[in-house]
């Protein structure tokens, strides 16, 4: 049993990060297409503000319009490499470069095993990340999610996780776009508390309060003990 990068819990069978802390870079990955999406509309329809930085009194010095913090996220530009100390010119990395490079680490890494004429087995690691369909966004992230369960397995994938998420904090505060929490009718199991929430694109159900999480189907086998409970109390007390 190992314990996860980033929190206490334990992680998955040779796992380097805990259920949850795995199941929030699935959430990003399968988040991102549709928040590029925004941010290329936010690009071609620049808010009310950037205008009139542009237009307005002709300054010597307008403040950075928003559309060039989402061209440099839209653009090509290159990875900042794995395990390096990141690049301080410009702390913003295009978002496909950040894809396609994390892909690269990780199918450098991944043994692909291929047979030679005599049939005698060769592991050697994969020279290139080949997204089934496209270099975009959306085949990089269909990518990483395919290989997550790999990725697990290696020590960067804590990297990954904090280089995703400062991403995503990046692009949600740009497009305004936050994924909703649902709040869960039963009790935490845990705390008590009535703080269990699902999240849009999330698999586990969690404890705003304690941190406490849940499978989907966990919850339900809880949350039906609490109403049987709840109803056979109530008989009695009648
Ligand atoms: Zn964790
Ligand atoms: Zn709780």
């Amino acid at each position: 049993m190992t314990t996860c990068a980033l929190c206490h819990r334990t992680a998955g069978d040779g796992h380097h990060l805990c259920p949850l802390h795995a199941d929030e870079i699935r959430g990003w990955l399968a988040e991102l297409p549709r928040q590029a999406e925004m941010l290329a509309a936010e690009f071609l329809a620049p808010a009310g503000g950037a205008r009139e930085g542009r237009t307005g009194s002709g300054r010597a010095h307008s403040p950075i319009p928003v559309d060039l913090r989402v061209l440099v996220l839209l653009g090509p530009g290159h990875a900042v490499p794995v395990g390096a100390p990141e690049d301080d010119t410009d702390d913003t990395v295009p978002i496909g470069a950040l894809l396609a490079g994390w892909a690269g680490h990780i199918a450098y890494t991944y043994p692909s095993v291929h047979r030679d004429r005599h049939g005698t087995a060769h592991t050697q690691p994969c020279e290139q990340a080949w997204p089934a369909r496209g270099r975009d966004i959306t085949a990089w992230c269909t990518w990483l999610s395919a290989y997550l369960p790999y990725a697990l397995t290696l020590p960067a994938v804590a990297d990954l996780h904090r280089q995703l998420g400062r991403l995503l904090d990046r692009v949600r505060d740009l497009t305004h776009t936050t994924p909703r929490d649902h709040p869960q009718a039963a009790p935490c199991p845990s705390c008590d508390s009535f703080a269990l929430a699902r999240t849009d694109g999330r698999w586990h159900i969690r404890c705003t309060a304690c941190g406490h999480t849940l499978t989907p189907e966990a919850y339900d086998e809880h949350a039906a003990t609490v109403l049987h409970t709840h109803q056979t109390t109530d008989r009695t007390a009648a």
